[in-house]
C-alpha cells in the first residue's frame, strides 16, 4: 500500500489525529499485504463508486482499497545535524511516498507550544529547513560524484548536474525541490536521490474543536493557505481533537455527530481523499459475486500492471481484460446489461487503465 509520513513540530496534534486514525483503521484480516506495525495505521479509502457497486451486485463481500499514515514522531529543530531522532526520523520519511504536515492552528493556554507562541508558517519553515539542509547534503554529495564522472565526456553527468544545480539553488533559497519546475525525464534523472523535499506534502491545519465549521476563516489557516499555494502543497483544516471523537463512533451515531457539527464528513475521510489525489492515484474495481473490490494504481498503469496489484501471477499470465466503466456499468443496471449495450470492452496489455474502470482478468496459470 502507499504511505503518507505524518510529521510536525511537538504538541501540535500528530498523536490526537494518529490515534483517530488507528481507531478508525481498517479489518486488517483484508490487508495481508500492509505493514504491521504500531507507528502505522491502515485506512480504507472511502469512495462512493464502492457502495453502489455493492448495491448492484450484491455480493457475499465488499473490501476498499487502502491506504497507510506512518506516525513519524521526533522532528525537532536540529534534526538534520542529528538532534533528537535526527537521521533516523529523516530515514523513515525518505520511505514515504506523501509528507501530511500537522501545523498547530488552534490556540490553548494549557498546550505549550515548542517556540512559546502560536505561527504556523514558521512551524512549517522549521521543519521545511530541516529537510531542506538534508537534501542540500545528498544533492551535494552527487554534484561532487558527478562532476567526476563527467570528466570521460559523459553526457548523462552532465546533464544530471545542470538539474541538480537548479535544485541547489533553490534549496539554498529555503525552497523545497518540488517547487523547480522539472520535465519528466528530469524527474527521472535525480529519483534515486529520494530527496525529501520532493516528496509531494498535505498540509493538516489542526484547527481547535469549535472551529471546525468555519476552519476557513481561521487567520491561522489562511495563512496556511497562501503559503503552500506558493510551494504547489496543499492543505486540509481538520480537528484532531474532534477526529478522535469521531473515530470512536460508528454508522448512525458517526452520522449524527458529523450532522451536529455541521460537517459533510469526517476530516479524516477528507484528509485520505486528499492524499490519494495528491498521488495522482486512481482506483479501479472488481466486481464479482464473491467481492466487490477497489484498488489501486498510479495514472497510467496499463492492464498487466493493474492486475499485478491483485496477484502478482495475475499479471505474469495476463491475456486480457474486460473492461466496462463505472458510469456505463451503473447506466446499464448490471454486467449483462452493459454488455447488450455493447459497452463491455476487451482490451490487451497496452490499455492504459482508467479511474473507475470495472475490470476482470484473463490470465494464464
Ligand atoms: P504531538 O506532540 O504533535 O503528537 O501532539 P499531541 O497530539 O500529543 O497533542 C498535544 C496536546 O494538544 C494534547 O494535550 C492534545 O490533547 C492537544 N490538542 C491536540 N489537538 C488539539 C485541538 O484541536 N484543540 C485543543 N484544545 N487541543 C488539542
Amino acid at each position: 500500500a502507499l504511505k503518507a509520513g505524518i510529521v510536525g513540530l511537538p504538541n501540535v496534534g500528530k498523536s490526537t489525529l494518529f490515534n483517530a486514525i488507528t481507531q478508525a483503521g481498517a479489518e486488517s484480516a483484508n490487508y495481508p499485504f500492509c505493514t504491521i506495525d504500531p507507528n502505522v495505521g491502515v485506512v480504507e479509502v472511502p469512495d462512493e463508486r464502492l457502495d453502489k457497486l455493492t448495491e448492484l451486485v450484491v455480493p457475499n463481500k465488499t473490501v476498499p482499497t487502502a491506504f497507510e499514515f506512518v506516525d513519524i514522531a521526533g522532528l525537532v529543530r536540529g534534526a538534520s545535524k542529528g538532534e533528537g531522532l535526527g537521521n533516523k526520523f529523516l530515514a523513515h520519511i525518505r520511505e514515504v511516498d506523501a509528507i501530511v504536515h500537522v501545523v498547530r492552528c488552534f490556540e490553548d493556554e494549557n498546550i505549550t507550544h515548542v517556540d512559546g507562541k502560536i505561527d504556523p508558517i514558521s512551524d512549517i519553515q522549521t521543519i521545511n529547513l530541516e529537510l531542506i539542509l538534508a537534501d542540500i547534503e545528498s544533492v551535494d554529495k552527487r554534484i561532487e560524484r558527478s562532476r567526476k564522472n563527467m570528466k570521460g565526456g559523459n553526457k548523462q553527468y552532465a546533464q544530471e548536474v545542470e538539474v541538480l544545480e537548479r535544485i541547489k539553488e533553490s534549496l539554498y533559497a529555503d525552497k523545497p525541490a518540488r517547487s523547480v519546475e522539472l520535465s519528466d525525464d528530469e524527474k527521472l534523472i535525480i529519483r534515486d536521490l529520494h530527496l525529501l523535499t520532493m516528496k509531494p506534502v498535505l498540509y493538516a491545519a489542526n484547527v481547535s474543536e469549535d472551529g471546525v465549521t468555519e476552519a476557513d476563516s481561521n487567520p491561522y489557516v489562511q495563512k496556511v493557505r497562501e503559503f503552500a499555494i506558493a510551494e504547489n502543497a496543499e492543505v486540509v483544516p481538520i480537528s484532531a481533537k474532534v477526529e478522535a471523537e469521531i473515530a470512536e463512533l460508528e454508522g448512525e451515531d458517526k452520522a449524527m455527530f458529523l450532522e451536529e457539527l455541521g460537517l459533510a464528513e469526517s476530516g479524516l475521510n477528507r484528509l485520505i481523499k486528499a492524499a490519494y489525489r495528491l498521488l495522482g492515484l486512481y482506483t479501479y474495481f472488481t466486481a464479482g459475486v464473491q467481492e466487490v473490490r477497489a484498488w489501486t494504481i498510479h495514472k497510467g498503469t496499463k492492464a498487466p500492471g493493474a492486475a499485478g496489484v491483485i496477484h502478482s501471477d495475475f499479471e505474469r499470465g495476463f491475456i486480457r481484460a474486460e473492461v466496462v466503466s463505472y458510469d456505463d456499468l451503473v447506466a446499464a443496471g448490471s454486467m449483462n446489461g452493459a454488455k447488450e449495450r455493447g459497452q463491455l470492452r476487451l482490451e490487451g496489455k497496452d490499455y492504459v487503465v482508467q479511474d473507475g474502470d470495472v475490470m476482470h482478468f484473463r490470465f494464464n496459470v
